[in-house]
């Protein structure tokens, strides 16, 4: 008997552990693709475990962003320079951890940039470039310096009206993580959150190999400049290929220097590999804005941080420890 319950049960995990399999789905949230895998034991269990990711991005999603009229954000911008917001303790942390991004850049980064976005528009809106006076009073309302956070009230305030907060930078990027962290909860092994580029990946695949992941060329879109493995680990790519504007043959990136108000030029695509998305998410655009010396030196000074730019002469940087694995 006992002999033919241990059977039994070595027959059942061999079963359980022979059923694991890679389920996929792609759908659009927060205006762009995101593709979702996990590894789990059935159909319906892989199926379940994804919509539990949607569910939570679509949740984030009415909280952070500013195209939807009713999220915390947009109220947040809408009191600019009125009253303070009360806002979930959640969106405070963001706030907060974007200030922090924010100081570590020197400024490159800043939600706060979002005041100039009303200026610059690059959904084939903008018949020409905005004038320079136009920019310079947009800009003088940017300043993550400004931004205040009563965490006690769990309020956040704008001071000056005009002023307004975006996380398009960061927004999708923490999104993956917290989708990586629900179903790492729920017990989910394996999987990767792709949020058009901004991905974060935990375990392996069920043969027991590392996740691939593919980085695009984006001076080829159709080539991945390197495939590698990875586990545990997030790669956020981020790319002015994709959103732009060309005015006079001048290509005009959707990464906006905050100190300018001007669009960032001379990269085309940055590749960071962090241990969170949110963090590579931010790094990656600030680089745009940093450039490619100040960008580099940046990175090569964090621990566990990773980065590849491809410069508008086709010419790629990688920073130090990349450069020591050769990928
Ligand atoms: P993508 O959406 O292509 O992945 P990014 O992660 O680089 O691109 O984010 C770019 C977006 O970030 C812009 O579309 C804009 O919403 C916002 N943004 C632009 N400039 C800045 C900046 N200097 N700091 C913070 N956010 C910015
Ligand atoms: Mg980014």
């Amino acid at each position: 008997m006992k002999k033919l319950s241990t059977f039994l049960i070595g027959l059942i995990l061999a079963n359980v552990l022979h059923s694991q399999e890679v389920y996929q789905r792609t759908t659009k949230l927060m205006g762009s693709r995101f593709d979702f895998t996990v590894v789990a034991n059935s159909e319906e269990l892989g199926n379940k475990y994804i919509t539990i990711a949607i569910e939570e991005i679509s949740r984030i999603e009415k909280i952070i962003s500013s195209w939807d009229p009713n999220s915390q954000t947009s109220e947040i911008n809408n009191n600019a320079g009125i009253q303070p917001v009360q806002v979930d303790q959640e969106l405070l942390e963001l706030v907060e951890r974007s200030i922090y991004i924010s100081k570590l850049t020197d400024g490159a980064f800043d939600i706060s940039y979002a005041s100039v976005d009303r200026i610059w528009r690059f959904d084939g809106s903008m018949p020409q470039i905005p004038k320079e006076k136009e920019i310079k009073t947009s800009v003088r309302k940017v300043g993550y310096t400004k931004i205040q956070i009563d965490t006690e009230r769990s309020t956040i305030f704008l001071p000056e009206s005009g002023m307004k907060i975006g996380f398009g930078a960061i927004g999708k990027g923490y999104a993956a993580d917290k989708a990586k962290a629900l179903l790492q909860s729920k017990g989910v092994v394996a999987g990767i959150i792709n949020a058009s580029g901004d991905m974060n990946t935990w375990g392996k695949q069920p043969d027991g190999k590392q996740w691939q992941v593919a980085i695009t060329n984006p001076l080829n879109k159709s080539k991945a400049f390197a495939r590698l493995p990875i586990s545990d680990r997030a790669v956020v790519t981020s790319g002015n290929y994709e959103k732009y504007v060309t005015f006079r043959g001048k290509r005009y990136s959707h990464i906006i220097d905050p100190r300018t108000g001007y669009p960032s030029t001379g990269i085309v695509s940055v590749t960071v590999f962090a241990p969170k998305a949110e963090l590579a998410d931010a790094l990656a655009t600030s680089i745009f804005v940093m450039g490619t010396e100040v960008g580099i030196h940046l990175i090569n000074q964090l621990k566990d941080v990773a980065c590849i730019i491809v410069k508008d002469d086709g010419s790629m940087i990688y920073s130090n420890h990349l450069e020591k694995r050769k990928i």
